[in-house]
């Protein structure tokens, strides 16, 4: 097995040398004004080191790797209750299509794609005021990681809110069946500022620690979700968290994993790591092109795909 202290280093001077890193997501005007040459890395395994790598200190947007905490929040809430408004099954799709809902009463098929986060969201949703729900993500984002630094980039979430026209047409066409029981506005406007969390790889891999302890945050000693519902969220990462890239993760990777178009992923090696790695260059699919890249050398590296026999 491979010496972390040297292999990360060596992974992101890897990346840093390459050439292709996709293109930067402009679908939301605020996130394309960010560079294409980022990257940074942070590798924390379950011993506490921690070993990090290029940009691991520079907040960048969270966007859909905000899913995950999101579902944390509602599971606490509404405990099995999250299952009756959205499903657990690939989508085979983009992440915000909207085919599948037409032709299924309206039920998302699983709290990773947009359709399923906003369904998620609505059951967070407090009231008309979007700092009540997404001031959840974010305090248990702050308390996982912690720092208090953490924060909402307002000029992300006014850009996606401004532009984010597809996520409010599949908004209208849940509520519409009756999966949306808030308001819309005030639900979407949530999801806009949850995306719209800036925080740094040393920070997020933090924050995931808990998904590599069986659901309990290894530095405060705090449980977070059960031992199932943490088995359940890293089923979800490794079956969903890549869209309809997901399963070509699962064969190049082999672990759990969250993307979001901001670049970053979330990955874990389940009682070994949780890691997290940024680079704003995107594959056709919306995820990072490096971070994926990196996220293969490293789980080769050290062995730690969830298809290994040991
Ligand atoms: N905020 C983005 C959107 O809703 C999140 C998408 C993503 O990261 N895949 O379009």
């Amino acid at each position: 097995m491979a010496d972390l202290a040297e292999l990360v280093p060596r992974i992101a001077a890897t990346m840093a040398a390459r050439t292709a890193r996709g293109r930067v997501a402009n679908y939301i005007p605020d996130l394309a004004k960010v560079s294409a040459s980022h990257f940074g890395m942070v590798v924390i395994t379950a011993d506490g080191r921690e070993h990090a790598a290029g940009d691991a200190d520079l907040a960048f947007s969270i966007q859909s790797i905000s899913k995950v905490f999101a579902l944390v929040e509602a599971l606490a809430s509404h405990g099995e209750g999250v299952w009756q408004r959205v499903g657990r099954e690939p989508s085979g799709g983009a992440f915000n299509s909207i085919v599948q809902l037409e032709a299924e009463a309206g039920r998302p098929r699983n709290p990773f794609i947009n359709a399923g986060a906003i369904a998620v969201t609505d059951l967070i949703t407090d009231g008309d005021d979007p700092r009540a729900g997404a001031g959840r993500i974010l305090r248990l984002l702050r308390d996982l990681a912690g720092t208090q630094g953490i924060a909402v980039d307002g000029a992300v979430a006014y850009s996606e809110a401004a532009t984010g026209h597809r996520n409010a047409a599949l908004a209208h066409f849940m509520k519409a069946h009756g999966v949306l029981t808030g308001r819309v506005e005030a639900t979407l406007s949530t999801y806009f500022h949850q995306c719209a969390i800036a925080m740094s790889c040393r920070e997020l891999a933090r924050a995931g620690r808990f998904l590599m302890n069986g659901g309990v945050d290894p530095a405060s000693g705090r449980r977070v979700v059960s031992p199932e519902q943490a088995r359940r969220i890293n089923a979800l990462m490794l079956t969903c968290g890549h869209y309809d890239a997901s399963g070509d993760f699962a064969f190049s990777v082999g672990l759990p994993a969250k993307s979001g178009v901001g670049g970053g992923i979330l990955a874990i090696a389940p009682g070994r790591a949780s890691i997290a790695v940024w680079s704003p260059g995107l594959s056709p699919q919306g995820n990072s092109l490096l971070g994926t890249a990196a996220l293969e050398e490293l789980a080769s590296a050290m062995g730690w795909s969830v298809f290994n026999p040991d």
